[in-house]
C-alpha cells in the first residue's frame, strides 16, 4: 500500500463512521466536508499513468507521490505516524539526476533511464561519442 491509497483508506473509515452515525450531530456535516476535501485532494495528487511521479506537484514530474508535500500533510491530518509512513510502498526506480533545464519527456517516463555510457557497447551503435560536459 502507497501513501495514497493509505490515505483513500482513512478517508473511507471517516465516512463509513459517518453512515454508521458514529460522530455527534454537530460534527457529522464537517466531518463530510472535511471527507470531500480530502477527496479533491486524493484526485489532483495521483500517479502519472504507470509511474510513481504526482502528476500536480511539478511539471516536470519530479517528485514521487510518496514525497509529495499535499499528500503528507493530509497523511500528518489523517495521524500517520512515522513506523505507518515508513511500512507504506516507495517507488523502487531510481533516483532522476535531471540537467538543469531539462524537462521530462514521454520515454523519459515510460522507459527505464539508462545513460547511454551505461548501455553495452553492442547496443549503442558505431557511431555513438560520449558526451563532453
Ligand atoms: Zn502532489
Amino acid at each position: 500500500m502507497d501513501l495514497h491509497a493509505w490515505i483513500t483508506q482513512q478517508v473511507d473509515h471517516a465516512e463509513r463512521l459517518i453512515d454508521e452515525n458514529e460522530f455527534p450531530p454537530s460534527q457529522t456535516e464537517g466531518v463530510r466536508l472535511r471527507c470531500e476535501a480530502d477527496r479533491r485532494i486524493l484526485a489532483r495528487h495521483k500517479a502519472w499513468p504507470g509511474s510513481d511521479w504526482c502528476d500536480h506537484c511539478d511539471a516536470d514530474l519530479t517528485t514521487y507521490l510518496a514525497d509529495c508535500p499535499e499528500l503528507l500533510d493530509l497523511a500528518h491530518a489523517h495521524g500517520i505516524t512515522p513506523e505507518i509512513l515508513a511500512s507504506l510502498d516507495r517507488p523502487t526506480t531510481p533516483e532522476q539526476k535531471l540537467r538543469p533545464g531539462r524537462r521530462l519527456g514521454l520515454a523519459d517516463i515510460l522507459a527505464p533511464r539508462t545513460p547511454m555510457g551505461e548501455v553495452p557497447g553492442a547496443l549503442r551503435g558505431p557511431n555513438w561519442k560520449p558526451r563532453s560536459t
